[in-house]
């Protein structure tokens, strides 16, 4: 019977029932405990075992570039953040919700940091979460319009419960990137999250896009269900360095 056991489980998918039953069982055995407890701890094994392993592979697909949580931003570091209102993202309503959360804010200053966490906060909520640059996404856009894989690659970026655009704003746009962009914001409006950080302010998007009508339709679709957060202050990257610095003076 012990073997056919670990068939059915190996049938069924279950591998960790199929590794730990007879343990746990032996040890059931002893202490007396109630068969529905006996069960529940079987269940509760696989379901644990199950979530790591999904969680593990949502954050190999996410191409997170780092791993960094929310705990370890300092908000007493950057008061132009309101800590309530990036909390409040925590909960992730504003995924259910297709809202789109909108960092804007010189270099340095944790725009990234933000969206990552949040980021990862999806991703250990069961949510396909995918991270790309402004950069990436219109190299890979240009790469699957040429390869006539253009559709394609679109619905990849269309799928995941939250896709966050980083660095908007470095890369200026040829026309055909204008429309490539476009394409994934008004396909995603409404149905799925975007997390978008950016150096540039909106009034800047004419510039970049370097269609002002691309950019206005752009824009009225990622801005009408948003939560924008404006960053200001000086790079914590210099502000780490000074310190440092100073550090080594003094001593
Ligand atoms: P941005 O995307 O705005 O250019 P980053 O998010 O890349 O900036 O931040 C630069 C570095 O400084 C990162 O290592 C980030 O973790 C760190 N950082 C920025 N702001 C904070 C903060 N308030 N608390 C802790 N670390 C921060
Ligand atoms: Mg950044």
């Amino acid at each position: 019977m012990n073997n056919r056991i670990k068939e059915y489980c190996q049938k069924l998918n279950l591998s960790v029932i199929a590794d730990q039953w007879s343990t746990l069982a032996d040890q059931a055995a002893k202490d007396n405990v109630p068969y529905s407890s006996f069960l529940f701890s079987l269940l509760e094994a696989e379901v644990i075992e199950k979530q790591a392993r999904a969680t593990k592979t949502l954050l190999k697909l996410s191409k997170l570039p780092f791993k960094k949580t929310i705990d370890e931003f300092h908000f007493d570091v950057q008061p132009s953040i309101d800590e309530r209102r990036v909390r409040e993202l925590m909960t992730l309503s504003f995924i259910k919700n297709k809202e789109n959360p909108i960092f804007l804010g010189p270099p340095g200053i944790g725009k990234t940091h933000l969206a990552v966490s949040i980021g990862l906060e999806a991703i250990s909520k069961g949510y396909k979460t995918y991270f790309i640059s402004a950069h990436d996404l219109i190299i890979q856009l240009r790469k699957a319009d040429t390869e006539g894989k253009l559709e394609k690659k679109l619905r990849s970026f269309v799928k995941p419960s939250l896709l966050i655009i980083d660095e908007m704003g470095y890369m200026k746009l040829g026309s055909g990137d204008a429309h490539f962009l476009f394409q994934v914001i008004a396909r995603r409006y409404e149905q799925g999250s975007i997390i978008l950080t950016s150096n540039k302010s909106f009034g800047e998007w004419g510039d970049i896009i370097g269609d002002s009508v691309i950019a206005t339709a752009m824009l009225d679709r990622l801005l009408h269900h948003s939560r924008i957060f404006n960053l200001k202050g000086e790079s914590y990257r210099l502000k780490e360095k000074r310190n440092k610095d100073k550090q080594q003076t003094d001593s």
